[in-house]
C-alpha cells in the first residue's frame, strides 16, 4: 500500500476544466471548477490548486482527461500534447509536460472520453464488464473502449465518432457538419450537427420532434458497428445529447431491429435495458475517471 493517501484528477474540457484531489467518488475532499481561457492562465490554477497537496506529499499521482485531439503515444515527440484542436491558442500546447514540470509528481494523460469510461468501468454502470464501452454524444461524439482494464490505444487515438452510417437523405437533407467527412456519425449527429440543421440547440428541440427519431437511428447504427466489430459487454451512453432521456428506449429498440436477432445472446435480445444504460456518475465520469487514472498509474 502506498504511505500517499490521495490521487489527483483533472478533466480538461474545451469550455471548462474540473480539478479534484481524493481516492474514490465518496472521498473527495477537495474541487474546483473554472472555464477554459488560455493554456497559460487555465494551467496556472490547475497548478495553484495541487500545489498545496504536492508541498505537503499528500498527492502520489495525477490523472488527466484532456480535450483533445490529444497525443498519447509515449514513443512520440510531441506526446502529451494538445494537437490540432481549432480552440484558439490551445493548438500544440504541451499541456502533460507544462504540468509534470510545474507539479513535478506523475501524471497519466488520456483522452476525456478515455478517462470517463475508466469512471464508469471502476466505479460506475460498468463495474466488472471488460471489455466495455463507453459513448459520448454532445459536442463532440467519441468513445473508449476498455479493455484488460485499461482504454484500448492502437495506432492513433480511437476515433468512434467518425464512423459512417446509412444517411437517408430523403428523410434528412442535411449535409452534415464534420469538416472531414460531413456526413459521419459526428456530422449527422452530434450537437452541434443538430444545431446547424435547426439554428438552436437540441435541448431547446421539443422532445416530440419527428428528429430525435433519426438521431435515435443514427446513434442506434453506430452502436450496432461497435457491436458488431468489438462485442462490448456493455455500453455506457453518455453526454449532452443523452440528457434527453427518452432517446435511450428509442436507441434499444432502433437497435433490436437493426441487429434483427442476428446476434443470440439474452442482453442483445430481450434484455437491451441492462445493454445499453446511462452513465452512473452522470457528469462526474470525468472527474473521477480522471483519479481512477491517477491511481492505475500508482500501481
Ligand atoms: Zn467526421
Amino acid at each position: 500500500m502506498s504511505t500517499y493517501l490521495l490521487y489527483g484528477g483533472i478533466e480538461g474540457g474545451g469550455t471548462k476544466f474540473i480539478c479534484a484531489v481524493g481516492r474514490r467518488p465518496d472521498e473527495i475532499v477537495d474541487e474546483i471548477r473554472f472555464p477554459t481561457t488560455t493554456p497559460q492562465e487555465t494551467l496556472e490554477r490547475v497548478c495553484s490548486f495541487f500545489t498545496p497537496y504536492v508541498r505537503e506529499a499528500r498527492i502520489k499521482s495525477i490523472g488527466l482527461g484532456s480535450f483533445g485531439p490529444v497525443d498519447v503515444d509515449p514513443a512520440s515527440p510531441t506526446y502529451g500534447y494538445i494537437t490540432t484542436t481549432p480552440k484558439p491558442n490551445w493548438a500544440n500546447t504541451n499541456i502533460l509536460g507544462i504540468l509534470q514540470k510545474e507539479l513535478g509528481v506523475p501524471i497519466a494523460m488520456d483522452m476525456d472520453v478515455a478517462a470517463s469510461a475508466m469512471g464508469e468501468f471502476i466505479w460506475g454502470a460498468n463495474q466488472s464488464q471488460d471489455p466495455s464501452m463507453y459513448l459520448t454524444v454532445g459536442t463532440g461524439i467519441g468513445g473508449s473502449y476498455i479493455l484488460n482494464g485499461k482504454p484500448l490505444r492502437g495506432l492513433v487515438s480511437l476515433e468512434m465518432g467518425h464512423v459512417r452510417i446509412p444517411h437517408d437523405e430523403k428523410l434528412d437533407s442535411f449535409k452534415g457538419s464534420c469538416p472531414y467527412h460531413g456526413d459521419c456519425f459526428e456530422g449527422l449527429a452530434s450537437g452541434p450537427a443538430i444545431q446547424a440543421r435547426f439554428g438552436k440547440r437540441g435541448e431547446s428541440l421539443a422532445d416530440g420532434d419527428p428528429f430525435w427519431e433519426l438521431e435515435a437511428g443514427y446513434i442506434a447504427y453506430a452502436v450496432a458497428n461497435y457491436i458488431l466489430t468489438l462485442p462490448p459487454k456493455k455500453i455506457v451512453l453518455g453526454g449532452g445529447v443523452m440528457r434527453k432521456d427518452f432517446l435511450y428506449g428509442r436507441i434499444r429498440s432502433r437497435l433490436y431491429g437493426i441487429l434483427n436477432k442476428y446476434l443470440n445472446h439474452p442482453l442483445l435480445t430481450s434484455q437491451l435495458d441492462k445493454y445499453i444504460v446511462p452513465p452512473a456518475l452522470g457528469d462526474r465520469s470525468g472527474v473521477l475517471g480522471a483519479i481512477a487514472l491517477a491511481i492505475e498509474l500508482d500501481k
